[in-house]
């Protein structure tokens, strides 16, 4: 599947929030919209404001709008909230689960180590970044260099912590899947029942 490959930063300072995990984020220096235009004076429409909400939690996990469109119907489908099934749905991913465990210092670095074979699920190369985890799953680094890689960055990671339905082994460069994500447990701010306003339309 695809990914933005264009200028990192500038996805954050669109969305007024840092998505691209970077150590100096251009958001720090440069707190406005990217572009030439000054936009700011106008009141965003209702619509604007939508989007932007959508662009943003897309941009957060990495997403364009296709497999946006495939988590957002899958959400849809499932029982419950859309919203929240959304963001449970996005928690579930391989490449954020690295991340959230601290395998991966970033998301877009937890999405290579997937894409480049260093992770597996229950004994299993997984290389698809979208892979969905279960309570129950065991992901691990597969051969002695992901191992190593996978303990540097949790070295890195250790201020943050780990949610509370991953089992993390630091030492041991593997985590276990002990529940489903918890919508209070994600930090970024998103108010996924815009999203749903628009994507549903
Ligand atoms: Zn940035």
């Amino acid at each position: 599947m695809g990914r933005y490959t264009g200028p990192k930063c500038r996805r954050c300072r669109r969305e007024g929030h840092s998505v691209c995990g970077c150590k100096k984020c251009a958001l720090t220096r440069r707190d406005r919209p990217p572009g030439m235009v000054r936009w700011q004076t106008k009141k965003p429409s209702e619509y604007a404001f939508r989007l932007r909400e959508k662009q943003k939690v897309k941009r957060i996990y990495g997403l364009l709008e296709r497999q946006f469109r495939r988590f957002f119907s899958m959400a849809e489908r499932a029982k419950g909230n859309t919203g929240e099934n959304l963001l449970v749905l996005l928690e579930r991913r391989l490449d954020n689960v690295l991340y959230r465990a601290g395998f991966g210092t970033t998301r877009p670095f937890a999405r290579q180590l997937v894409a480049h074979g260093h992770v597996t699920v229950n004994g299993r190369k997984v290389d698809v970044a979208s892979y969905l985890v279960r309570p129950g799953d065991l992901v691990q680094a597969r051969r002695e260099k992901a191992v190593q890689l996978f303990k540097a960055n949790h070295e890195d990671t250790k201020a943050r912590n780990a949610p509370s339905w991953l089992e993390v082994d630091g030492e041991g460069a593997k985590l276990k899947v002990i529940g489903l994500p918890k919508r209070q447990e994600i930090e970024d701010p998103i108010s996924e029942q815009l999203i749903v306003e628009i994507a549903s339309r």
